[in-house]
């Protein structure tokens, strides 16, 4: 770690945002000497964690008091992990609606922050986070970001987002603050095509990112297109991807093209991030100190050996998630890692999966991009599915809400416009449920635009 580094956990970091990264060097000390404990003792200690939220949850959510009552169960130190999984799971629909009611009653509005990135196949719910459990979430990532030899004030490159999420004409302020002092650029993942990559392969040179931070699917394909185009760029010391799954052969080409290794990272808007990779890469860590997840076997899966996952957010005291449903799937990993850190390993995660989109004039979206910008602004929905049935054809399922009016498939229609413009067809239909699938994934964007047939246009565009 450079002087540069230690000045930005010291000093910059938690001067620049206080609320976010307050304390922060000795936050960032207090996980490492977790990592450095026994499996064991991390266990104790987050089982004591566990009770002291489910008590404080009691005492001050009438929700959960409800549910503690219904399941019999009690928060007290007799309390054991079978009594704990008798507390009915938590729901986005529970959240959508008895928000006021789940909240602490100890914790007034102004301590409470909106969290607002992510999102999944289901549209987004209001999560409300305590103010004060920002600094140890913001921390928990960095140490993800640490593994993967990510320090504070690293250049970064992000490929990330979608350019809706971007102002065109950002301020010489903010430009200054965000490349210079933030020490990151942005490239927005909503539109590929050749003149767009190249301007990112331009931009990449240029700013020599020691990391590049993404979603799978586009750096895929950016690095696709770096190994295709026989022109010179930069090689970032890793990559760290996140948002979907990341699968062996994106895992295969990012690596082998950027000569850098790959670190999976897993979280959402819901609880931040709660687990990642570590320099063995054997599967993903999970932070004992933030989560305690559970695991349960999937019935009937095509996958052998399938648990869907149920976080408790240890953090999170102004709005418990207790027992949450997040609707991802996982593979469970061996007991140990070789970096003997103390904290358990899953070996792989099934959740949200989104295909790439190709377009009849060659331009391709990754479908990753649409999560924020459709699904968040529509919230007559409760789930969307978007899928292309030929280059021209597009099909979007989705699932009224309660409050559903016919104008929020014109929202809809509006948001898919920024992406696709008018040069695709649309058609809209109402259904009762989108399911997850047997293998554990939850699509989000389909594409049966052929694989083969997706990269010739690919090829094509970039010829
Ligand atoms: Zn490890």
């Amino acid at each position: 770690m450079s002087l540069l580094n230690e000045a930005y956990i010291r000093i910059i970091l938690p001067a620049l945002q206080p609320e976010s990264y307050g304390g922060l060097a000795g936050l960032l000390q207090h996980y490492r000497k977790l990592e450095g404990n026994t499996l064991e003792q991390n266990r104790k200690f987050q089982w004591a964690a566990l009770l002291r939220l489910l008590t404080h949850a009691y005492q001050s959510s009438p929700f959960y008091r409800r549910r503690m009552d219904e399941a019999g169960v009690r928060p007290n130190a007799n309390l054991t992990p079978r009594d704990f999984a008798k507390i009915q799971p938590l729901t986005r629909d529970d959240i959508r609606t008895h928000l006021a009611e789940l909240c602490s009653d100890r914790f007034a509005p102004e301590e409470l922050a909106e969290a607002a990135t992510g999102g999944t196949t289901d549209t987004p719910v209001a999560i409300l986070r305590s103010r004060s459990s920002l600094p140890e979430k913001n921390a928990a990532q960095l140490c993800f970001n640490r593994w993967a030899g990510f320090e504070p004030g690293d250049k970064v490159f992000y490929l990330w987002g979608a350019r809706q999420d971007y102002s065109e004409n950002p301020s010489w302020r903010w430009r200054l603050y965000d490349r210079h002092l933030m020490r990151r650029v942005w490239a927005p993942t909503s539109l590929f095509n050749e003149s767009v990559l190249e301007s990112y392969r331009i931009s990449l040179n240029r700013f020599r990112p020691r990391i590049i931070y993404a979603y799978p699917t586009p750096l895929a394909l950016f690095s696709e297109y770096l190994r295709d185009s026989g022109k010179e760029f930069h090689r970032p010391t890793s990559a760290i991807l996140t948002a979907e799954p990341l699968l062996e052969n994106q895992r295969r080409v990012i690596e082998e093209t950027l000569g850098c290794r790959v670190f999976e990272h897993y979280g959402s808007r819901e609880f931040a991030m709660i687990a990642g990779e570590c320099e063995r890469h054997q599967g993903l860590h999970l932070n004992p100190a933030v989560a305690f997840v559970e695991f349960v076997p999937v019935e009937g899966a095509e996958v052998e050996g399938l648990h869907e996952i149920l976080v408790t957010d240890l953090l999170n005291y102004g709005m418990p998630l207790i027992r949450y449903r997040v609707n991802d799937c996982v593979l469970l990993g061996a007991e140990a890692c070789a970096c003997g850190r103390g904290y358990p390993l899953i070996r792989q995660i099934t959740g949200r999966t989104t295909d790439v989109f190709h377009l009849p004039n060659g331009d391709f979206v990754p479908g990753v991009a649409l999560t924020n910008r459709v699904l968040k602004v529509c919230p007559g929905l409760k789930k969307v599915q978007v899928i292309q049935e030929a280059l021209d054809f597009f099909r979007v399922r989705y699932v009224p809400g309660a409050d559903f009016v016919p104008a929020d498939l014109d929202l809809l229609r509006t948001n898919l416009k920024k992406f696709f413009s008018d040069i695709v067809d649309w058609t809209f239909e109402s259904v009762a449920d989108i399911e997850r699938e047997r293998s554990g994934k939850t699509r989000f964007c389909i594409s049966f635009v052929g694989r083969s047939e997706k990269v010739l246009i690919a090829a094509n565009a970039l010829k």
